[in-house]
Parts: C-alpha cells; sequence; structure tokens
C-alpha cells in the first residue's frame, strides 16, 4: 500500500494543517494503514517498530472523534513510563495547534498528585497516564471512569514487560464495555495477543514491517564465545575499542546485575538500567549516561526502549536476544544522527542458529571476528600513549621536565631514548594491566603485565598440578580480599606453586583475607616471597 497523504484521510482542516507544521509530509505506514481504520470505530492491534509513528496513528483519530463541547473524560491513553507519556502528550498539544477547545493532561508517578488532581478537576477529555498513577488517581476518584470511549495500550508489550499486566486489568474493568480499544506495540508475543483477547472487541490486526530493517553505518559483527568466558569478553573489547559510551543488552535483570557488578569490580564505569528501578533511579542513570560520568550503560531491552542518546559508539549484545526485533531495536540505539557505530554479538554455541535467523529477518549480514588478543590491546594502548605524549610536546610547557632529563643524560651519562623507553615501560604497566589470561583464545596461563617497584611478590603453595589459572587467583584476591582485579601483576605459575606480583597496600588485606579461604577448592597458604 502506497503512503497516504493527511489530506486524503478525512482529517479535520486544523489536524491536517497541525501536521504539516510539524513538518509531516505524508503518513507513514502505520498511519496510512490505521488512521482511517480506527476512525471506521474498529478496535485493532497495530504493530510497528519503534519510530515508526504509531502515536499519531492513535492520536489522530483520537482527537477528530471527541466532542469538544463535551468537557468530561473520553479518552484514556496508557504508557509505560513517565517519559513516554510525556512524550505522547507533547506530540498531541502539537496536533492540537488549531483546535484550543480539548484539553489533554499527562498523568505520572513523580509529579505531584495534588497537582495533578487541581488539573482535573477543570475539566479534562485526555488523559494520557502510567498505569500506577492512574489507578492512584481512580482509587481517590478524582478521575472518573464512566465516561470514556476511547482507550489506547501504547507501547503494550513494553508495559507487559514492566508488569503492569494486573494494573491494566483494574483501569480495564473500570472502562465502560461500551468503548474503543486500540493497542499499539513494536513485538507481537502471546501475552500481547491474550491481552488483546480479553479486552478487544475483534479487533483488525495491522502489521508493517520495514524493508529495510537495519541502518546501513552501523558495523555489525559477532564473536563466538563461551558462556563463561563473556566478562573477559566484553572487557577486551572494550579495551580495544576504548568507545565512549556504550550499551551492553542482556536478557534478564538479574543478568544486567551480574555483568554490572562485573565491570564495575574491574575499574569499569557501568551501571545497571533495568524495570527494578524506580523512577527517580532510572533519570539518575541516565543522566550520568548522558554527561558521560557512566561509559557503560547495562540494560534490558525493555528498560532502554525509551533511550535517546545519540552518541553510543557500540551496542553489544551480551546475550543473543529472544526477539528478532529486540535486535534491530537494540543496535538501532547506535550509529544515530548520522554517526556510524558498531553492534557487536556474543554468540554461545547453537545461538549461531537465531543468529542466522536475525540475519534472514534483517537482511543483513553479521559478521563473525575473532576477540582481540592481548598483544593487540597492548599494541593500541601504546599506540594511545603515544598519541599522548605527542599532544603534550605539541602543546609546550615541558621546560621544567627538559632541565630534568637534561640532567639525567649529563650526570648519569644516560641515553634520552633509554630514559625515554623506561618511562614508557613504566607508564605502560599502569595502563596495561589485566585481569584476565589469554585463554579466550588460545590455553596460556601467563597474566599480562609486569610488576612495577611497588609491588610485592608473593608466594602461594599451589599450581598447575591443582589445576590453577591465572584468573582463579585473580579472582580469589578480588573476591575475598576485595582488591580490584586490574591491580594485580604478574602471575607465574609453576607445578607445585604460584608467584604473584600485587601491589603492596593491599597485601595485608590479601593475606588475612585468603587465611579461611580457598582457590579452585584448595586452602592454600601464601607467603611474602623472598628476593630473587
Ligand atoms: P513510535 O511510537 O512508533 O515509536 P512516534 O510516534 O514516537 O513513533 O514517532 C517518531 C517520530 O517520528 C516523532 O518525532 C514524530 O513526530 C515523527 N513522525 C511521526 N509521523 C510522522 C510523519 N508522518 N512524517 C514525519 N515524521 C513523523
Ligand atoms: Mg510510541
Amino acid at each position: 500500500m502506497e503512503n497516504l497523504k493527511f489530506e486524503e484521510m478525512n482529517l479535520s482542516d486544523d489536524i491536517v494543517r497541525a501536521v504539516k507544521d510539524m513538518g509531516f509530509e505524508e503518513a507513514t505506514p502505520i498511519q496510512s494503514q490505521a488512521i482511517s481504520v480506527i476512525m471506521d470505530g474498529k478496535d485493532i492491534i497495530g504493530q510497528s517498530q519503534t519510530g515508526t509513528g504509531k502515536t499519531a496513528a492513535f492520536g489522530l483519530p483520537c482527537l477528530e472523534m471527541l466532542d469538544p463541547e463535551n468537557k468530561s473524560l473520553q479518552a484514556l491513553i496508557l504508557c509505560p513510563t513517565r517519559e513516554l507519556a510525556i512524550q505522547v502528550s507533547e506530540e498531541f498539544r502539537k496536533f492540537l495547534k488549531y483546535k484550543d477547545n480539548i484539553k489533554v493532561l499527562p498523568i505520572y508517578g513523580g509529579q505531584p498528585i495534588d497537582r495533578q488532581i487541581a488539573a482535573l478537576r477543570k475539566g479534562v477529555q485526555v488523559i494520557i497516564g502510567t498505569p500506577g498513577r492512574v489507578m492512584d488517581h481512580m482509587r481517590r476518584h478524582t478521575l472518573k471512569m464512566s465516561t470514556v470511549k476511547y482507550v489506547v495500550l501504547d507501547e503494550a508489550d513494553e508495559m507487559l514487560d514492566m508488569g503492569f499486566r494486573d494494573d491494566i486489568e483494574t483501569i480495564m474493568l473500570k472502562v465502560p464495555e461500551e468503548r474503543q480499544t486500540v493497542m499499539f506495540s513494536a513485538t507481537m508475543s502471546n501475552e500481547i495477543l491474550d491481552l488483546s483477547k480479553r479486552y478487544l472487541k475483534k479487533p483488525e490486526y495491522i502489521k508493517v514491517t520495514r524493508k529495510e530493517l537495519t541502518v546501513p553505518n552501523i558495523e555489525q559483527s559477532y564473536f563466538d564465545v563461551k558462556e563463561k568466558t563473556k566478562p573477559d569478553a566484553l572487557c577486551r573489547i572494550i579495551d580495544m575499542y576504548s568507545p565512549k559510551l556504550s550499551i551492553v543488552f542482556c536478557n534478564t535483570k538479574k543478568r544486567v546485575d551480574e555483568v554490572v557488578e562485573q565491570l564495575q569490580g574491574r575499574g569499569y564505569f557501568a551501571e545497571a538500567l533495568h524495570g527494578d528501578l524506580k523512577q527517580a533511579q532510572r533519570d539518575k542513570v541516565m543522566q550520568k549516561f548522558r554527561n558521560g560520568t557512566i561509559e557503560i550503560l547495562v540494560a534490558t531491552d525493555v528498560a532502554a526502549r525509551g533511550i535517546d542518546v545519540d552518541d553510543v559508539d557500540i551496542v553489544f549484545n551480551y546475550d543473543v536476544p529472544q526477539d528478532d526485533e529486540y535486535y534491530v531495536h537494540r543496535i538501532g540505539r547506535t550509529g544515530r544522527a548520522g554517526r556510524s557505530g558498531r553492534a557487536f554479538t556474543f554468540c554461545v554455541g547453537k545461538e549461531i542458529y537465531k543468529l542466522r535467523d536475525i540475519m534472514r529477518y534483517t537482511k543483513t549480514k553479521i559478521i563473525q571476528k575473532k576477540l582481540p588478543t592481548l598483544s593487540d590491546i597492548e599494541e593500541i594502548k601504546t599506540n594511545n600513549f603515544l598519541d599522548q605524549v605527542k599532544d603534550v610536546i605539541e602543546e609546550g610547557g615541558l621546560s621544567k621536565y627538559v632541565e630534568i632529563v637534561g640532567n639525567m643524560v649529563n650526570d648519569d651519562e644516560l641515553a634520552a631514548t633509554d630514559i625515554a623507553a623506561a618511562l614508557l615501560k613504566l607508564a605502560l604497566n599502569d595502563i596495561i594491566s589485566s585481569d584476565f589470561d589469554d585463554d579466550i583464545n588460545y590455553g596460556g596461563t601467563e597474566i599480562y603485565g609486569d610488576a612495577g617497584d611497588s609491588m610485592v611478590r608473593l608466594f602461594i603453595n599451589a599450581g598447575k598440578k591443582n589445576k590453577i589459572r591465572a584468573k582463579d587467583i585473580v579472582g580469589a584476591f578480588a573476591g575475598e580480599a576485595g582488591i580490584p582485579g586490574k591491580s594485580i601483576g604478574h602471575v607465574d605459575i609453576y607445578d607445585d606453586y604460584t608467584f604473584v606480583d600485587v601491589p603492596g597496600e593491599y597485601v595485608k588485606d590479601i593475606m588475612t583475607a585468603m587465611k579461611n579461604s580457598k582457590i579452585k577448592g584448595k586452602k592454600v597458604n601464601i607467603e611474602i616471597a623472598k628476593k630473587k
């Protein structure tokens, strides 16, 4: 079906003019198909992706069908979050630019209820609200549902995911049986169909799929990983690409919390965004993400839906998404506003079949990539550091330091290149210390990073014969003694014993914590190693 012009849709001049002022030239596919059906009074389920104009698809017919003379509540629009409620009501206000006889009010948690009650008293014909706050008003009898004729369940999948099912039920029982109900959703599930069977009457199902599902300026790749190497793989890729902002998508809330803990434990600025957070907490997290205090946002699909941040460099699918649509939604968080972006998916074993489905669905190729090796990361970090050095030279103001180096050259008879090399070594020791070994790709036991001067070498009476690997030790020290895994230096594992370099300041903590703890199920004895 061709996209329709707004003039061709039986809409009043006031509305068409307002929509034109908004810069809408023609209706989007979901609008072209849904508007006339809704204006005919039918119930519908509308499915189309985020950003395809669903608000106008239900909003324009809603505003046309209202009776401006009747000051009682006529339309109820339920949205999953405060942001969406505000967004929808702002859009409605624009549609109403040339119609001043219709009052629209958003109601959501977090805003003083008294103010909402006062606004409601003045007479409101359209309410756009979150289920929780709407119920609140119903309980207080500040919202009378008996005159409602038109109900919209917007972003229904998201509302279900957020656990609003019971609330929706309660609300729907209070609106008159005699009404029109329309439901919009970006994805379709059995739960959604179930909901539609309960509350919609002979609904027409309108589905729009886009031909081009993904944006061309996103580089899409996947990494073949094991479940347990995902945390290491994630850190390694982040180290490799140094994204300013990235989003890590997980399939469950529990998973989100795990990943955040792992990332924070390794010194990354990461925080969680999921449905268990209160609105105020979410706002805070999002604000920190926007201003860069958090570099990595770890999120569930639902929580991330409304995110509006333009400069996300990488989207990680830490878990392969369960729904093809989710993949499209997720990666659409990067490569926005003309920028380029990357989407990396972790794929475990048979999940490759799911990924092939996604490729078929999105009609794009997702290319396999190898995880960066430690030497890749070393190279990149060295190069970055050298770039910084060049910048510092360019900035100038180095005379004080030139003098110190000059003295070393003259008095100690050292070569300037040797001094520079030693400084580089010291600096890189700080930058390149990693808390994972290289057996993601191949089974080495060496951990990267040399111990600097302030490091103390510890002796552990267990080694290869006890199947101890570097990461077991790092894990035990980090977990039991609470020291940052990144701070641990060189680990040398021999058959019966192991040497580990740790920062001097942590020695006491480690010795105390490890007194009663085990590594790989073995009780170990740890001592400060004798100097070579
Ligand atoms: P959805 O609910 O499907 O995610 P929205 O209704 O929020 O999408 O619309 C996404 C954006 O597209 C909004 O900025 C909206 O103003 C704009 N938009 C909607 N319809 C049109 C149209 N016909 N032409 C141009 N822009 C549109
Ligand atoms: Mg929407």
